[in-house]
């Protein structure tokens, strides 16, 4: 099987974010034939619909596997379980969210997985951080590059209130050695 580039958003909104989205990104980055390539910044976003959970830290990882989509999914899912584990409200906000946002040029729609993701190009706190690393990347049912989607986004919701950049751009230099350096504990909440 050849190797395929994926880009995998990540979210949390519960507990101590920064940190459970560092532990998600070193599991991601251990994955049996799997690298990570680029990380986006970190971006804050409110929520969205139920208002009562906290707001979200959210951002994109840019990897390259030798895994099929399935099996990538597979990994993912059980990175959110275990991590999940540290839920502190039984069926309250995930701690940590990952989906896949496109697997190479692909175009998949199964039961259990869509790709493109389906909400991508509706919400801000993924076509910013993804125009951020990749912004060429052509969606491969809009044949559009992401960037001309944020653009489009934008101008049919001027009103959107825009997510907060919380980690500097320069952070995302060498990312994936800070991410096995630990960068994100800067962003650590002290509660
Ligand atoms: P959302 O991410 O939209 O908030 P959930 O994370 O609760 O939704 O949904 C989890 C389910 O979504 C998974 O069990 C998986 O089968 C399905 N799914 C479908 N497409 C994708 C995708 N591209 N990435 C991740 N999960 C997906
Ligand atoms: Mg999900």
């Amino acid at each position: 099987m050849s190797e395929s580039e994926v880009l995998v958003g990540f979210g949390s909104n519960l507990g101590d974010r920064s940190r459970l989205i560092n532990r998600a990104l070193k599991a991601i980055s251990r994955l049996p034939e799997t690298s990570l390539l680029k990380l986006s910044s970190l971006y804050e976003t409110a929520p969205v619909g139920y208002l009562e959970q906290g707001a979200f830290l959210n951002g994109i990882v840019q990897l390259k596997t030798l895994m099929s989509a399935s099996e990538l999914l597979a990994c993912l899912l059980a990175i959110e379980k275990s991590l999940g584990r540290e839920r502190i409200e039984r069926w309250g906000p995930r701690t940590v969210d990952l989906d896949i946002l496109f697997f190479a040029d692909r175009i998949i729609d199964e039961v259990d997985l869509i790709v493109p993701h389906p909400e991508m190009a509706r919400r801000l706190f993924v076509l910013e951080p993804l125009c951020e690393i990749v912004p060429d990347w052509i969606h491969p049912v809009f044949c559009e590059t992401v960037s001309v989607l944020l653009n489009k986004h934008q101008i049919s919701n001027p009103l959107e209130e825009p997510c907060r950049l919380v980690s500097s751009p320069l952070d995302v230099a060498h990312s994936k050695e800070k991410v096995e350096d630990g960068i994100f504990y800067r962003y650590s909440e002290s509660g």
